[in-house]
């Protein structure tokens, strides 16, 4: 039976581009959800659009000396076309700068503050004074005193998914100076939470929201038995949607409370283009309002919005909100600072063509029920051994092989055999099967069921051998080609929501578009003998390990800049006197011989003529510089350091060494100027070595 569906997808921030996590936690199960509801024949507006507003965004805008407009304009761009470029079927993607959003949240909070359903109060919230500003949000870090990360914002932490009032963190700290806020007065309007507690433990906790991922389940209890405070969702910033009501002015709606309502403002804008009444779809009892989001998102998304929905009054509440997961990379959490990530643009570089590779293994490896990490060796896996070796390979030989034998046109089969009909018979199962797993957000269980009637295929063929068949029993042939076809048709529609670009292709190579999902179960005939298809075309294609490699390669170098980085940005040592520095007899001397210390890996035992003698010095750099290295080096020497004996050799003095911005070990070179990132080290020096 039809039904109507507004399926929203979590608003991307606009603050870069977005990368597999975002694609893997919201947007792919969202589109296969869609566009399966679609291909029933359901009515659905699949909505989203770019999160344009709050504190990241005018950080990075000052950061880099643009206006905040500058970097919402960037990103929202970049971000659309990746939408695009990944097949993700949006009705409509707006954008929360656009007039229509300013309006549409400005007349919300109107009518709530209309009804009296805020609570207007001065309050002392933080303040820096040296940037004059009141600090909420992003702009203030301190330590969570739910879990006690150092790191929490003034909204929310992170780590346990608490959402905070910047008044609640331990040692708040400006992240605009670094400075220890103030507190200072100000008046801001708050939603009572606590006014809505009975309502959302009726609806969720006694309602029927029992068939909620336990996860997302698991949390909203949790947050409705410690107790529901109010929360103010207005802020005294220049960026936002003005507060529309008298002493509003220079005060902006806090950004989660503007950003829900972005659903809402996008379904306006599509349905004016559509022709389409946008109250059909928000205020409808019978329309089924499902969120799509991760799992930072959840409060937002079942306490938050649905109160601001109950206390306005005329909306209706979500039916299910079914909340990933993290997804990992490579078995850290990804992190767009520290550029662990693959980002979906860089992956259209490397990888073109071939967007269905990741939306096919993102999916087979979804973080639905626990965190979950993607690999580059699983991503190759699922392509060479699933993709490729399963349903490319059983496409290849049906369309290669009809074309081989009867020129592309279809056979006529004859009487069935057993095999057949049970083959067949297990076709039409597959819809309904692959159905009740996507109706139940199981997304991966629904991809392995797609690659099983592949599996199918594959072995139908495997067993039938038509390619033995062929010399000696041409009516067997013809069949077995015939049901082979079948199969493929099935494929060519119930792989569409999964890998809309293959399906697209396959459909091509059949030079059939008619079935429907539901045909697949009914139809006796998908495709009909007689019928031409085109040639065959390879939908998937090996990735070498070579390929895997320069992935691989690129997080390691993510990795070795975030030391570097970590490195330059350590403390320094200790202050010393001028007095204590002079203590220091530095020479600059000529290495004039070098050899290994005998049994050992780390030690050079070599002889400097320090300009007032020629000395041994053991040093333990053996593991970056060879004897014959080093020979003829220019270096300088510390001549007054106790003189000390390593393994029977006394060594008198030291080299000074350090690193270069890569973290490579080189000398202190008197000759050349070497840009120092980080302090003289004499620690890799042989002496220090016990
Ligand atoms: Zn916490």
């Amino acid at each position: 039976m039809s039904k109507r569906y507004t399926i929203t997808a979590a608003l991307p921030y606009t603050n870069g581009p977005i990368h597999i996590g975002h694609l893997a936690g919201v947007y792919v199960p969202a589109d296969i959800y869609s566009r399966y509801l679609r291909l029933t024949g359901n009515d659905v507006a699949f909505i989203c659009g770019s999160d344009e507003h709050g504190v990241p965004i005018t950080i990075k805008a000052k950061k880099e000396g643009v206006t905040p407009q500058d970097i919402v304009d960037k990103y929202h761009a970049i971000i659309k076309q990746s939408f695009i470029d990944f097949g993700i079927t949006f009705d409509n993607y707006s954008r929360t700068t656009a007039k229509i959003h300013h309006d549409t949240a400005q007349e919300f909070f109107k009518t709530l503050y209309d009804k009296n359903e805020f609570v207007e109060e001065v309050t002392e919230q933080l303040y820096d004074e040296e940037a004059n500003q009141f600090l909420a949000d992003r702009f203030v870090t301190g330590t969570c005193p739910k879990c006690g990360n150092e790191e929490a914002y003034g909204d929310q932490c992170e780590s346990c998914g608490s959402s905070l009032n910047a008044t609640d963190l331990i040692n708040p700290k400006s992240a605009i100076t670094g400075n220890v806020p103030s507190l200072k007065e100000t008046k801001h309007w708050f939603l009572p939470l606590n006014k809505h507690e009975d309502f959302l433990r009726e609806w969720i906790l006694k309602g029927h929201k029992k068939d909620w991922k336990p996860n997302v389940y698991g949390q909203v209890k949790s947050w409705i038995d410690d107790g529901l405070r109010p929360r103010a969702v207005t802020r005294d910033l220049d960026w936002g949607i003005p507060v529309p009501v008298e002493g509003g002015e220079g005060k902006v709606l806090y950004v989660w409370f503007d950003a829900p309502i972005g659903y809402i403002s996008s379904t306006k804008e599509w349905a004016a283009r559509e022709g389409k009444n946008w109250e059909d779809y928000w205020k409808d009892e019978d329309t089924k309002l499902v969120h799509f989001i991760g799992k930072d998102n959840i409060v937002f998304h079942c306490i938050i919005f649905p109160s601001m929905l109950k206390a306005e009054g005329s909306y209706i509440l979500p039916e299910n909100v079914p909340a990933n997961e993290f997804l990992n990379l490579e078995g850290q959490k990804l992190s767009t600072s520290k550029n662990w990530a693959v980002w979906l643009p860089d992956y259209l570089i490397d990888f073109p063509n071939q967007q269905d590779v990741l939306r096919y293994a993102l999916t087979a490896n979804a973080p639905e029920s626990k965190d979950n990490d993607f690999t580059w060796k699983d991503f190759q896996a699922r392509n060479n051994n699933e993709l490729v070796a399963i349903f490319g390979n059983f496409i290849n030989r049906v369309v290669v092989l009809t074309n081989k034998y009867y020129d592309g046109i279809i056979p006529t089969p004859s009487d069935y055999s057993t095999i057949d009909e049970e083959t067949l018979a297990a076709v039409k199962a597959y819809p309904a099967v692959i159905s009740s797993s996507i109706e139940r957000y199981r997304f991966r269980e629904a991809s392995q069921e797609l690659m099983n009637l592949a599996r199918l295929g594959n072995k139908y063929l495997a067993d039938e051998e038509p390619w033995k068949t062929f010399k000696t029993d041409e009516a067997r042939t013809k069949t077995v080609m015939f049901v082979a076809l079948q199969i493929a048709s099935a494929l060519a529609v119930l792989s569409e929501p999964f890998l809309p670009f293959t399906s697209t292709k396959l459909k091509g190579i059949l030079n059939s578009n008619d079935n429907g999902w539901e045909d697949v179960s009914t139809k006796d005939i998908l495709i009909p003998a007689s019928h031409q298809i085109g040639k065959g075309e390879l939908l998937f294609s090996k990735i070498e390990d070579s390929e895997i490699q320069i992935q691989l390669d690129k997080l390691e170098a993510s990795k070795k800049a975030n030391e570097a980085e970590k490195k330059a940005t350590e403390p320094q040592k200790d202050e010393i006197t001028f007095e204590d520095f002079t203590k220091l007899d530095l020479r600059v001397g000529t290495i004039i011989e070098a050899e290994k210390m005998p049994k050992t890996k780390k030690l050079l035992v070599l002889k400097v003529d320090t300009g007032i003698d020629t000395r041994t010095i053991v040093s333990g750099i053996a593991e970056s510089f060879s004897p014959e290295d080093v020979i003829g080096k220019r270096v300088t020497v510390l001549v007054n350091l106790a003189p000390r004996a390593l393994r029977g050799v006394e060594s008198q003095g030291m080299i000074l060494m350090t690193e270069d911005e890569t973290g490579k070990l080189v000398f202190v070179n008197p000759d050349t100027s070497t840009a120092l990132s980080t302090g003289i080290e004499g620690v890799k020096n042989g002496l220090q070595i016990s």
